[in-house]
């Protein structure tokens, strides 16, 4: 199936028209980010810069983080002092603590969900590690925690279904939410322009932008904001399916055991992608480094089942659009 017969489905269409308007919110809100994340590690040099940098090499190892200097010690009651979940999960495995002193993004990570380690600065940050910053780090007090919340909501509900479909309804809804956020961001001026373009976005058929093809784009006035070529769609939707991958592979190399809705979920995009064949060339290499985390998986599940002698169960799923 090529672009055009998948957007012939709906729902998989406002599934894209979603991710991408979370990709234009996520382009937004960079700047900002970056630039309060500076003022933050500021204000907690002002304190911490006289104790110098980490002595003890200091490595977090997944959730878990005790310090073997002093300093590092200091850098994490600091960090926990500004979290608004304290008590909850922390992913400090995306933390390099010698580089706290010197890099304000080392700070972000803290409050980020996992998969983080690699990325330098929010130029690379996806939507959801930004949104989950404004929320659990209290320097963004200044934005309404519910608002933010319920975009990350919608979110992981668009990231998580397993048919990569959103229904009108739903997309409404998720409409009203982005709206409510980015009215947070007046003092933004990419914020605004993103604004604009979102609601013009989520009004647009893009069926008629690929019948229409690249080079009759300018043609189009009035809606050139929002008009796409075939090409751009699909780069859109590479990005979002990469990143779906690309959560996956980080939840098999964080849980021993997936759960059986998402070993279906695996199976269901594992479909999708062989119906895909435009796709499926394309991510082939993202697929793999999923295949083999999943083989690693069941290879380590096998040895430790070994003494209790289970069989595990193979759910088989076949579902299409
Ligand atoms: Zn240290």
């Amino acid at each position: 199936m090529a672009l055009e017969a998948r957007l012939n489905c709906a729902e998989y269409k406002n599934w894209l028209k979603a991710g991408h308007c979370l990709l234009v919110l996520r382009d937004a809100l960079r700047r900002f980010a970056g630039e309060q994340l500076q003022a933050f590690h500021r204000q907690l040099l002002a304190r911490l810069a006289p104790l110098g940098c980490c002595r003890g090499r200091c490595r977090p190892r997944s959730k878990q983080f005790q310090s073997n200097c002093s300093v590092c010690a200091e850098w994490k009651k600091e960090i926990l002092k500004h979290h608004t979940n304290k008590n909850g999960e922390i992913h400090w495995e995306n933390c390099k603590p010698e580089l706290w002193p010197s890099d304000s993004w080392e700070l972000a990570k803290a409050y980020m969900p996992r998969g983080q380690m690699n990325i330098s600065g929010p130029e690379k940050c996806d939507a959801s590690a930004l949104l989950n910053l404004f929320n659990f780090c209290n320097h963004f007090k200044g934005i309404d925690q519910k608002k933010v919340r319920e975009v990350i909501r919608c979110r992981n509900e668009l990231m998580h279904s397993s048919e990569m479909k959103a229904s009108s309804l739903w997309m409404e809804e998720f409409g009203k939410k982005v709206e409510n956020l980015l009215k947070e961001f007046q003092n933004v001026p990419e914020v605004m322009e993103a604004s604009r373009k979102i609601e013009k976005l989520l009004s647009s058929d893009w069926t008629v932008l690929v019948k229409v093809g690249e080079d009759q784009l300018d043609g189009l006035e009035g809606d050139i904001e929002v008009c796409l070529s075939q090409r751009q769609i699909s780069e859109i939707e590479m990005e979002l399916i990469k990143e779906r991958l690309k959560e996956f592979c980080l939840l098999i190399e964080e849980q021993e055991m997936l759960s059986e809705e998402n070993l279906n979920r695996i199976q269901m995009i594992k479909e999708f992608l062989k119906d895909n064949n435009d796709l499926q060339i394309s991510l082939q290499a993202d697929m793999q480094k999923l295949e083999g985390g999943l083989e690693e998986m069941v290879y380590n599940q096998k040895i430790s089942m070994k003494d209790s002698r289970k069989e595990s169960p193979n759910p088989e799923e076949d579902e299409g659009c």
